[in-house]
């Protein structure tokens, strides 16, 4: 049997008449800049994401790099966020100009700590005036950037007592969370200052390419985010602030709101597979070897990764392969080890549940039209590997 990490071709099968419809339509128009397929997904996913406002954007790395951009943040700055994520989370905060400031995450949900936030914000930080400095950079902390790892929010409500109790900003990598809730049933982006989705491929929507959407509630500033997306020019060609090209693509759009309705039915059937390999694991007795991934009682979690923590992981990981099973390693290192960011002046050790994170977790197949003889194949090859 084979079980990939992903195969896309199963949902657009189903899909493939709508879809090529609606990209026929806008090929009809002729309409290829910020058209009317744009406005319908900026409204549909705001009002999904229970924010006024989203503002379309060529990536979810644009997402946060318009997002930071927006709310003034450059040099002499510095955002705080977690080690353990993809790349372009600190990789936008650095292209600012600002400083990427780390902060362990929680070993059993991969998203930043409250408690590391709030100790590095009262032992490393001082306020000077209205600004709060780092003591060892001199950096003016300006945000706060947590992850919603692998699909599940971040401990928002901590997070953001602290935001607001030191007068931070706050900036949601929301890239793997589209309709993840808290237990309040609040959704991510909604809680910050802006939040950022990704549309990228092995999301839990996909584009066909690279998509991207912040959401917002401040009309003033999505309004600012609309400017900064063409080039910071308004009226086009008057330039009052230096913005970019960060424009989402009308044939993604199309794409993206023929698939928007689907989502649910999507995120819903990650969380039966989810919930499947949970009792397949508990019933394989691997305990002792494998620990499954825990979900905040009362939250929705929309599982755009299940990803466990296995003894003797890259064994495992190559055991999988040969058996025909798709996985990867999200992500094999934390970012405050990256040779590019060897100029913050990290060591290993500094940041340790990060560190471990990285050892030991391997992400499984989790996409939506698994059967569930793969998902029982899954874990019983390893079942098998652990008994050997
Ligand atoms: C996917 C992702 C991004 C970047 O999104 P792209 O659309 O690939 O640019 C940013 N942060 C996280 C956590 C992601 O998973």
């Amino acid at each position: 049997m084979q079980v990939p990490l992903l195969d896309l071709k199963a949902q657009y099968a189903g899909l493939a008449t709508e879809i090529q419809t609606a990209i026929a339509g806008v090929c009809a128009s002729q309409a290829f800049i910020l058209g009317p397929a744009v406005k319908a997904l900026e409204a549909a996913v705001a009002s999904y994401s229970q924010c006024r406002r989203g503002v379309g954007v060529s990536s979810g790395t644009d997402a946060l790099l318009l997002a930071l951009m927006a709310l003034g943040i450059g040099p002499g700055d510095a955002v705080i966020t977690s080690p353990f994520t993809f790349f372009a989370t600190a990789g936008t905060i650095a292209r600012t100009g600002a400083r990427p400031l780390f902060c362990d995450i929680e070993p059993d949900t991969f998203n930043l700590s409250p408690r590391a936030v709030e100790a590095f914000l009262a032992e490393r930080c001082e306020r000077r005036g209205s600004d709060l400095i780092e003591r060892a950079t001199g950096a003016r902390v300006r945000a706060l950037m947590p992850v919603h790892l692998y699909g599940q929010l971040a401990d928002m409500r901590s997070l953001m007592a602290s935001a607001q109790r030191h007068g931070l900003k706050v900036l949601e990598d929301a890239a793997q969370a589209i309709g993840a809730e808290d237990a309040a049933r609040k959704r991510a982006g909604s809680f910050g200052d802006i939040g950022c989705l990704s549309f990228f491929p092995t999301k839990n929507l996909g584009a066909f390419g690279d998509a991207g959407m912040c959401v917002a509630n401040d009309a003033a500033l999505a309004e600012h985010m609309e400017i900064l997306r063409v080039h910071g020019g308004k009226p086009k060609y008057y330039h009052q602030f230096i913005g970019g090209n960060f424009r989402i693509d009308e044939l993604q759009a199309a794409v993206l709101n023929v698939k928007l309705p689907h989502l649910d039915a999507w995120s819903a059937a990650r969380q039966r597979n989810a919930a499947f390999y949970d009792a397949a694991f508990e019933r394989a007795g691997t305990a002792a070897n494998v620990a499954t991934p825990r979900t905040v009682p009362g939250a929705r979690h929309i599982y755009n990764q299940y990803v466990i923590r296995a003894q003797r992981r890259d064994e495992l990981r190559a055991h999988l392969a040969a058996a025909g099973v798709g996985t990867e390693i999200y992500y094999p290192v934390p970012l405050h080890l990256q040779k590019c960011f060897a100029y913050l002046g990290h060591k290993e050790g500094d940041f340790p549940e990060s560190e471990r994170a990285a050892r030991e977790t391997l992400a499984l197949p989790i996409y939506p039209e698994l059967t569930e003889a793969q998902l029982e194949y899954v874990v019983a090859a390893i079942r098998d590997f652990y008994r050997r």
